[in-house]
């Protein structure tokens, strides 16, 4: 039988390595008691607040969602500063990085990244046809001069994750006023904050203020990260009304479905729940930073809810060791770095289990 011919740039895409997920463990494994440390999910679970609309939502799940988001999106323009008129709502924030790469890449465009950096705009060039062009990082942070060097006339696209996943680490609001004032202005930048509500250095950029300015950039946020809806999916975009007309031409009629919009405007009130998030990923965070340094372990100063650290063994011989134990986290290797993991910051239980986890694992591995 002939095969049908697929798109040659299909070649070229690797599939997404997804956080290995809970019931997966207690099935291959019979591990009874699992966490997760690997997809920075909000370790508090969602809002209860959105839980009880998704009750009271079902019995009209019978009805096609609002294509337009329009509750939601008026929600989400008040509680912003922002128009109506500037947002996009999406399927996840990845589905949003797919879309912006569909509306704008012909093949051999050209979109820039750092490296490390989240592999999902490289998956949206490549489905286009496009070339991603990758800047390595210097001490773990975009290295923004480099990246506006790295611009030519092919360049339609500049991803900034900020902050970064997965090393945690933030572009400041100086670097990215000079950054725009080195590249042309018709090139799109978008600013993944994926993690933006959990960035507290007091130099990481209100974006929102580039969007006033006029600048051509698409900001991304999501409701599933500190709002704890990852498995809802959905995300938005803010931008210039152009950009987001040229999105919601190429999306699908009713990409966010009706259960995420309606939890998601719960979500969104339950400032308590999105406080509490806060507070227990910095209480974390100093505590993983101290018992790390009581190891002795290289890491790095994280803005986000997770941390990149270096183990100091091969992560893909630590991974099952501390699956055993109950604990996923997310290996290096993917990123690049073999000797890293990239660990979700939880409760301080989960990050407690992790430490007892972690050393047992170390001393087995090194017999
Ligand atoms: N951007 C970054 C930097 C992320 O880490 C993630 C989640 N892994 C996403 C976007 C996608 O988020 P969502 O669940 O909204 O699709």
């Amino acid at each position: 039988m002939e095969k049908i011919t697929k798109r040659p740039c299909l070649e070229h895409i690797t599939p997404y390595v997804p956080g290995k997920p809970i019931e997966e463990v207690k099935r291959e494994l019979g591990v009874d008691e699992v966490i997760k440390l690997a997809s920075n999910e909000n370790p508090l679970g969602p809002s209860t607040l959105a839980q009880k609309a998704l009750k009271e939502f079902a019995s009209k799940i019978s009805f096609y969602p609002d294509g337009n988001c329009y509750y939601l999106k008026n929600e989400l323009a008040s509680y912003l500063g922002v128009e109506e008129s500037n947002i996009v709502m999406g399927n996840g924030a990845d589905e949003l990085i797919t879309l912006v790469g569909l509306a704008y890449l012909n093949p051999n465009d050209e979109i820039i990244m750092a490296e490390p950096t989240f592999s999902e705009y490289e998956f949206s060039a490549r489905l286009m046809d496009a070339t991603p062009i990758k800047v390595p990082s210097q001490d773990f942070r975009h290295d923004m001069k480099a990246i506006a060097a790295a611009v030519t006339d092919k360049t339609k696209i500049v991803f900034i994750c900020n902050p970064n996943n997965p090393t945690g680490t933030i572009v400041t609001r100086e670097e990215m006023e000079t950054f725009f004032k080195e590249i042309p202005p018709e090139v799109l930048v978008v600013i993944d904050e994926a993690y933006y509500e959990y960035a507290s250095d007091p130099k990481y950029p209100q974006s929102i203020e580039f969007l006033k300015e006029g600048y051509n950039v698409l900001i991304l946020r999501t409701f599933s990260k500190i709002y704890g809806l990852a498995g809802l999916r959905i995300g938005y975009g803010l931008a210039r009304e152009n950009i987001v007309t040229d999105i919601n031409t190429v999306r699908e009629p009713f990409n966010v479905n009706a259960v995420a919009q309606h939890a998601a405007r719960a979500a969104l009130k339950d400032e308590e729940h999105v406080k509490e998030g806060r507070r227990i990923n910095e209480e974390g965070k100093k505590y993983l930073a101290e018992e790390f340094e009581r190891l002795n372990l290289f890491h790095l100063p994280t803005e986000a809810n997770f941390v990149f650290v270096d183990v100091g063994v091969d992560s893909r011989k630590l991974f099952p060791k501390m699956l055993q134990k109950g604990v996923i986290v997310r290996t290096g290797d993917i990123f690049g770095y073999p000797d890293f993991i990239r660990l979700t910051i939880g409760t301080h239980e989960h990050n407690r289990r992790f430490i007892e986890a972690f050393e047992e694992s170390v001393k087995e591995l090194k017999g």
